[in-house]
């Protein structure tokens, strides 16, 4: 707790009418003793009235490490963000929240916070659905309502120049860019988006998207502030400079390109296909009510790339985030139109590592691109020594030393903790190619590994059109048919030997890897067949696949890599769940690190 708060009670805030009268002096010389931060979380809050009083706005990009508090405070169903709002306001350096009426999460963030009294000033902002003259009016009171309130917390005035001053006029932007909409843009989309693309992103998501028109040139003509009637000739008195403000400001507000949240949304698609995006990355929010389905009917049409991404209020996924989106740069650009190394002189060896949850690989190709040698090693709980011991034993293998390695190209999960590469690229862009490879009929590799599974759409030439990854839960992973097969105490050999050798379907209805786990438990005491069992959990992976496959309008010839490809039982799910054959390669396991070789023998001029 910082000293000044340690050091006062906890003051009453100050959300409503009358709010001059209730601010107690100390809250209101707190204030002032340094420049009030007002944090806000949607485009539409009034970030330029509030500039008028000289705040500071900011907007709300965190994520918690953990939603205890928020948990305990409000319903565990609140989405992501709202539980992440509430952690963030009961920091101790968080003072002021300004929150607009946007769904029922943000009503209940707001009753929570005021039950909670953990913020100086907060304040709910009743914003119109409609953007008509009437809605217009509504929202010219709430911004009255609101001016009152700060004057009252602070005891500032309103300086019309000031806020006229704060407006930064929109831009209609035509440089190449990638564009991220949909919901809130938290901190590990924002700091992975800057990190993946080469190019500069445009954040039009909910906080990031404010694009209000410069104020018209009559504004500044009005006096900065109210006349002081005492000294003035009170007789005779000029416009009000608030008056004038909120009258336009109020429909300016409103007249941005609508969020999902507003009536009429058919202006979001001058958002799409705008010169110069290069791509859309699309972010919703878990349990968003608003953003979920916009993707799914935008993104069937878009004349631009777009990637869906989901956050849920936490930094948790910020590793596989960062993969996405890197992997989404590289099919924006094209791999080897990014990286150029020179092969020097004399022959040419490429070498590959995969280092993967559950595998590390590594492969080394001559300059014809012919596998020399290759090596699969358990990753263990040390990744990095696993890839030390790859590399070390396929050089011994391919009898060559580091030194005569051209190119050393990373690759998977661990590849920015594997020492001495040249460089990395993800594991979705190296399954892509090092499938072409393996099978170059291709048009989808179906990779399921130890922790996590993804579809991958390719083009003629190997190249990702598009994919998907679950990497959240444990469902359609090669983990989910492991703990299977320790509920029915079965080597996971002997457990996809016998998957093999069902006679009767039998439906396992959950995908959740406990409830699935009790579903086992009541069939096994039920005396069911074993054999049907693991039929019905490979059928159970398989229906996850489809899900997935999906979403990116997958089509054969299919194809399977990682490790669950070696059960032949899942195999069969997934050919009859896709409704086509799934082939597999007997070096499948290798696909990502041979990939990886490829595509850097290709980037050798
Ligand atoms: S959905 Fe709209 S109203 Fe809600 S926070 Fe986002 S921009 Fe604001
Ligand atoms: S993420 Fe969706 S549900 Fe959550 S506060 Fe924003 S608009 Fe509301």
């Amino acid at each position: 707790m910082s000293p000044l708060r340690a050091a006062m009670p906890r003051p009453t805030p100050v959300d409503a009418q009358g709010a001059r009268d209730e601010a107690p002096e100390s809250v209101r010389t707190r204030a002032l003793d340094r420049a009030p931060v007002v944090h806000y979380a949607c485009k539409y809050a009034p970030v330029e009235l509030l500039a008028g009083y000289g705040a500071v706005c900011e907007p709300v990009t965190y994520e918690a490490d953990s939603f205890e508090e928020a948990d305990r405070l409000a319903h565990p169903n609140l989405c992501g963000f709202g539980k992440s709002l509430i952690s963030y306001a009961l920091r101790d350096d968080v003072h002021a929240l300004v929150l607009t009426s946007c769904c029922d999460v943000m009503r209940r963030v707001y009753d929570v916070l005021e039950a909670e009294r953990c913020l100086d000033f907060l304040f709910l902002v009743d914003l119109p659905h409609l953007t008509g003259p009437a809605e217009r009016r509504r929202l010219e009171a709430e911004l009255r309502r609101l001016a009152s309130a700060w004057e009252g917390f602070t005891g500032a005035s309103f300086d019309v120049g000031r806020a006229l001053a704060s407006f930064e006029p929109p831009v209609a932007r035509q440089d190449a860019r990638v564009t991220l909409l949909g919901a809130h843009g938290p901190d590990s989309l924002l700091e992975a988006a800057a990190e993946a693309f080469d190019v500069p992103v445009e954040n039009l998501t909910c906080t990031g998207g404010r694009r209000v028109v410069s104020p018209p040139a009559r504004l500044g003509r009005v006096p900065r502030q109210r006349p002081c009637h005492e000294a003035c000739d009170a007789q005779v008195p000029g416009p009000d400079p608030m008056d004038a403000f909120v009258q336009w400001y109020a429909g300016a507000l409103l007249d941005q390109v609508p969020c999902l949240r507003m009536a009429d949304v058919e202006r979001r698609s001058e958002q799409i296909g705008t010169a110069g995006q290069r791509g859309i990355v699309y972010h919703t929010m878990k349990f968003c009510d608003y953003y979920g389905f916009e993707y799914l009917s935008v993104s069937a049409d878009s004349p631009v790339p777009m990637l869906k991404v989901e956050t849920d209020g936490t930094r948790q996924s910020a590793g596989q985030l960062s993969t996405r989106l890197k992997a989404f740069d590289e099919t924006l650009v094209g791999m080897t139109d990014q990286m150029r190394f020179s092969a020097g002189d004399g022959p040419v060896y490429v070498m590959g590592v995969d280092s993967g949850s559950t595998s590390t690989d590594a492969v080394v190709v001559d300059g014809e691109g012919t596998v020399v040698a290759s090596v699969i090693l358990p990753t263990g709980s040390k990744a990095t020594e696993s890839a030390r011991k790859a590399i070390e034993q396929v050089l011994e293998k391919a009898g060559i030393s580091r030194d005569q390695v051209t190119l050393a190209v990373a690759t998977g999960y661990g590849r920015d903790s594997i020492p001495d590469m040249d460089t990395s690229i993800t594991e979705i862009t190296c399954h892509a190619r090092g499938a072409h490879a393996l099978a170059p009929e291709a048009m989808t590799i179906v990779d399921i590994g130890g922790q996590d599974s993804k579809v991958i759409k390719l083009d003629r030439d190997g190249g990702v059109v598009n994919f998907v990854m679950n990497d959240k839960c444990a469902a359609g992973t090669g983990r989910f048919l492991e703990m299977m097969a320790r509920t029915m105490e079965l080597p996971l050999d002997e457990f996809c030997r016998q998957g093999l050798e069902w006679k009767k379907d039998v439906k396992i209805s959950s995908m959740c890897t406990v409830f699935a786990e009790s579903e086992v438990v009541s069939l096994v005491a039920d005396d069911t067949p074993v054999p049907d069992i693991i039929h019905g959990l490979d059928r159970s992976v398989a229906s996850k696949i489809r899900s997935l496959a999906k979403r990116v309008k997958a089509e054969p010839p299919y194809l399977m890599t990682g490790g669950v490809a070696n059960n032949e039982g899942v195999v069969a799910a997934i050919g009859e769940a896709l409704g086509a054959p799934v082939t597999t390669s007997e070096d499948s396991q290798l696909c990502g690190a041979l990939g990886a070789a490829l595509l850097g023998l290709e980037a050798l001029d």
